[in-house]
């Protein structure tokens, strides 16, 4: 047998089934962009990981050595890697099929602080494997190793704060924890880790640097999580979703695997996109997010200045009639249909309002609810088609013709006040439901939303407020329309 083409052909074979993963993911991430497709997007993902992990099989089990003429296995503890396998799956697919809709930010926020604590490994032992044997790095894979380390651990604390802030774990305050001089600790703690990694890259033997380099990324991550406030904390899940991609990348410079840079570039890039589309929609900047409070000069409207005197509440008989006699219908759903679990009657009511010939559209703002895209999923999981799910941008031109606007849980996106320069949410794009004949707002109480502030809207002419918990009062709505 010849050794070398055996060797060569392994390569090849090894180099295009990292290609192929990689061309599922890129398909996965396309796929993903549109709800219809994203059970497919899901789908070639898995896929292409599943790919990746096999010929991670071919590419490190295996060893040709083609002086000696054999083929030596590395599976001296393959049980070990069967039980990891096992068990990841295992845990991975029962989390993934028991989480509920409105803890899947939590879900995601567990998973990049795992990549992260993986990439920070799998580097580590790397180097001190390399090291132990006397082998010399490249400057390259150095500050690879250096940033697996610091970028690893910064997102694997963070994403656990995240995740028990946003799960309300009392051990994590909600609100932003702040002390005097906590900029300067963090300024401080991010030049000793450039500092370390210089120290990693000229020294010969820095094992423990590097584990000194994971301590203070592991400090660091704690701070700057825990300074931001918890309903900011999908912004933050997003940013560290790009830093697990960024650590991820620099474990493949560190290994020499392309699937792993390509895969972690993906995560990285996809992930500082999604953030910044998500500060665009709340037009406020990632220092803003990330140093600051919600927004800029506080409103000197208070609730009572804005309401007393001037809300008209409504209820589900006169809605009912009021929707009788319209010809198209915007729903605007917000964070408050997804906590009162209301998309079902929603579903109905659509269906009962189109059954007598009214058009009926979704308006959906792209932060509605607390992460990107709830909404769009809570109305796919409905069955609600993809086509009645409008943006801003084609939704708002409609509202001076639209009869009856339906605001279901929605606050902060429908606010008018983010027309005012002086306002907390200046500047933020809105949904224009104002500008519609009437407008419904289905709410529990006149309590504010995310921003904190009152909302004008609820005391305008044409508004009518619909006090009651979302899901029993779309419910109601339907029934009485029903009777009609
Ligand atoms: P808001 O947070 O502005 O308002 C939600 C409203 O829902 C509340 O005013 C509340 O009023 C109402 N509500 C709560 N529970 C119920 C219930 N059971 N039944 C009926 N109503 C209920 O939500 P929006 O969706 O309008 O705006 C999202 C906000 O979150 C924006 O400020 C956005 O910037 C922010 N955000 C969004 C992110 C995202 O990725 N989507 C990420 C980070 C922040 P009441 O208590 O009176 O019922």
């Amino acid at each position: 047998m010849n050794y070398e083409i055996l060797n060569n052909v392994k390569d090849v074979v090894v180099a295009l089934l990292y290609l192929t993963s990689a061309i599922f993911f890129i398909l996965g991430i396309k796929n993903l962009a549109k709800p219809k497709t994203a059970p497919r997007g899901n789908l070639l993902g898995a896929s292409g990981m599943l790919i990746a992990v096999l010929t991670a099989f071919i590419d490190f089990g295996f060893v040709i050595n083609v002086q000696a003429e054999l083929i030596e296995s590395r599976f001296d503890y393959w049980y070990i890697i069967v039980i990891a396998l096992v068990l990841g799956a295992g845990v991975g697919l029962t989390s993934a099929l028991g989480v509920k809709m409105t803890g899947m930010p939590q879900m995601v926020a567990v998973f990049n602080g795992l990549g992260g604590g993986a990439s920070l490994l799998v580097a580590g032992v790397f180097y001190v494997l390399a090291i132990g044997g006397a082998e010399v790095l490249e400057t390259p894979a150095l500050v690879a190793t250096a940033l697996s380390g610091s970028i690893g651990a910064i997102t694997f604390s963070g994403s656990f704060i995240a995740y028990g802030k946003l799960q309300g774990l009392a051990i994590v305050p909600d609100k932003p924890v702040t002390f005097p001089g906590d900029l300067a600790v963090k300024g401080l703690l991010l030049v000793g880790l450039i500092v370390l990694s210089g120290v990693l890259v000229v020294s010969a033997d820095a094992a423990h640097w590097y584990w000194l380099i994971v301590a203070g990324g592991l400090v660091l991550g704690v701070l700057l999580v825990i300074g931001i406030g918890g309903a900011d904390m999908p912004v933050v899940i997003s940013l560290l979703n790009s830093y697990s991609g960024l650590a991820a990348a620099s474990t493949g410079f560190v290994l020499g695997n392309i699937v792993l840079i390509i895969a972690g570039s993906l995560v990285g890039a996809s992930g500082i996109i999604l953030t910044s589309i998500m500060c665009k929609a709340m037009n406020r900047s990632l220092t803003n997010v990330l140093f600051g409070g919600f927004g800029g000069t506080p409103t000197s409207k208070t609730q009572d200045d804005i309401y007393e005197g001037k809300v008209t509440a409504t209820s589900a008989d006169e809605v009912a009639m009021i929707l009788d006699s319209a010809q198209r219908v915007v729903i605007v759903p917000g964070y408050g249909m997804a906590v009162a679990r209301a998309a079902t009657p929603v579903r109905q009511l659509t269906e009962a309002l189109e059954a007598r010939g009214v058009d009926v559209v979704f308006g959906v703002h792209p932060v509605a609810g607390r992460m990107p895209g709830h909404m769009n999923v809570l109305l796919a999981e409905e069955n609600i088609p993809y086509e009645k799910l409008l943006d801003l941008d084609s939704v708002n031109p409609s509202f001076p013709h639209t009869d009856v606007a339906i605001v279901l849980g929605a606050n902060d996106v429908v606010n008018p006040l983010a027309r005012e320069k002086d306002s907390e949410i200046a500047g933020m794009p809105i949904l224009d439901v104002d500008k519609a004949r009437t407008c419904v707002v289905i709410k529990r109480s006149l309590s504010p939303g995310f921003a904190g502030i009152p909302n004008p809207l609820f005391a305008n002419d044409n508004t009518l407020m619909y006090f009651g918990d979302g899901k029993k009062a779309v419910e109601d709505l339907v029934k009485a329309y029903k009777e009609l």
